[in-house]
Formats: structure tokens, sequence, C-alpha cells
């Protein structure tokens, strides 16, 4: 038998820090829920070759896999693992993906939904948008607004010109910190308004008519019913894995949630008296 864990470690790439920012202000705006949706717009507009990499990777393990008794805990929100030919209800992700609507409240009587295939057209293209609209990325250009500003910082330089700008005559430290509240207000304004459409987009409960948000760890009152009968299967999968022969993979590690996998990883090969523990750090 084989357990596979998938760590958040594999949702990390290098323009991590402007994500940060992105995320702190849909936070503000009580939109945190729509980060797994921004992050795979920003997936889809940049050339990652090295999360094609990490995707091409998990799909030879799949296929490695084939006839095996396994099951895989994704901590990760990458949808392109969700696109990966696994077996079929072996995969189970605690933190959600994004693929499922709740009602805001939770209320008892409805549970999280399938999105449609329209839903689900309509959101990445209001993700696509809000990923422009905030200056994450500009058009034709596919590029972080960081690298972008830090080349032409660069050219300045080299042309021994003085920097033209609108908060010029400032001291460098403080025209920094006027460029970020000014970059994090555009966001702000381009986050409210994507909020909105998504909100119009998801609809509201049928029953107690509250605000239909994604079903993902993020959202407000998370309703964990969305990943339940999965959990259920691998908890009953980990119970027929004992006095068996059991290799446990741990494939980039969870910094949000690291009971989930690795401290329950290791607790499980120590129990387990036939079971080898392998971790391969994600970079
Ligand atoms: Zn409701």
């Amino acid at each position: 038998m084989v357990l596979v864990g998938l760590g958040d470690e594999i949702d990390t790439y290098n323009g991590e820090k402007e994500l940060a920012l992105l995320e702190s202000v849909l936070g503000e705006c009580e939109a945190a829920w729509l980060m797994p949706e921004v992050y795979d717009a920003l997936r889809k507009s940049m050339h990652m070759n090295q999360e094609d990499e990490k995707m091409r990777i998990l799909s030879d393990l799949a296929d490695r896999l084939k006839g095996k008794n396994y099951y895989v805990v994704c901590m990760a929100g990458h949808k392109g693992i969700l696109e990966i030919p696994w077996r079929e209800g072996r995969l189970v992700a605690p933190c959600g993906f994004g693929t499922k609507k709740q009602c805001k409240m939770t209320c008892e009587g409805e549970e999280p939904r399938d999105l449609t295939d329209i839903e689900k057209a309509e959101l990445s293209n209001a993700s696509e948008e809000f990923l422009y609209a905030s200056g994450f990325l500009s058009r034709g250009q596919d590029q972080v607004i960081t690298q972008k500003s830090h080349r032409q910082d660069q050219v300045i330089e080299q042309e021994g010109e003085v920097i033209q700008g609108k908060w010029s005559s400032l001291p460098p430290q403080v025209r920094e910190a006027m460029e970020l509240i000014e970059k994090r207000e555009k966001i702000r304004a381009a986050a409210l308004e994507y909020k909105k459409r998504c909100e119009n987009i998801l609809g509201t409960c049928p029953i107690c008519g509250a605000q239909e948000v994604l079903n993902v760890v993020q959202a407000p009152k998370y309703d964990q019913r969305g990943y339940l009968a999965e959990w259920t299967r691998y908890t009953k999968w980990l119970y027929g894995s004992m006095n068996r022969r059991l290799l446990i993979l741990e494939l980039g590690t969870s910094k949000k949630h690291p009971e989930l996998l690795q401290d329950a990883f290791q607790k499980m090969s120590e129990i387990h008296t036939k079971a080898q523990y392998f971790i391969c750090e994600c970079h």
C-alpha cells in the first residue's frame, strides 16, 4: 500500500511576495476564499515552466502507481493536481480546490455542491481580469509588476537620469512607502469589484438566502462536509493498512496544516511496524 502526501509547498513559486500582497488585500476585503482562483488564473496567464514540471512529475508518479492500492492526501491547491489520472476516489483534499460552492453561513440544509462548467468559466474570466485590473499583470507582457519595475529602474540607472515620477521629490524610503500605499489601494479597488462579480456568479443559498462562496479552507465558515466522504474513506483505508507493508511518500511539506501531513505521517511511520517513510522537499 502506498500513502502519498502532497504538501502546500507544491504551490510556491518565485513571485510569492507579490502573491502575499494580493492575499492580504483579499483578506481585508473578506474575499480570501477567492485566493485559489487567483492563483489558478495566475498559473494560466504566466508561462510557469516550473509548475508544468511539477505536474509532469506527479503524472509520472500516478503512472507508476497504476494497479497499486494507494491514497493521496493533498494539501496543495494547484488545480493541475485534479487533472492527473489518480485512481478514482483515492484523493482527499481537506483544504478544497475551489471546485465546489457552499453557503457562507454553512447552514445545515445545504451541503457544498459542485460548480457548473459555466460558473467555473465565469470565475476564471473574472480572476484573470482581476490580475490585470489590480496591476499584478500587464497586458501583452505577462509579467509580475515587480519584475517590470525592477527592469525600469535598471534602465534609469544606466542612463544616469533623475528618477521622474509623482513622488520624485521625496526621499527614497518615503517614496517607496507612498508607492506601496498607492499600489495597495489599486489592488483593493480591483478586489472589491472582483468579489462583487464572483458573488453574482455564485448566487445565494437556496435554503437561507446567504451568499454562496467557494468551498475552500479560506471560506468565512468552512463547510468541511465538502470533503467528508473522501476523508471517511481515507481513514478506513489507513485502518486497513495496519500490519500491511506501507510506503509513505511525502512530496513537499505543509506549512499551513502540518498536523494533517508531516506530523500525521511521522506518527504513522512510528506506530506502523512495516512502514517506510520518505520525504522529498519541494523547491
Ligand atoms: Zn444557507
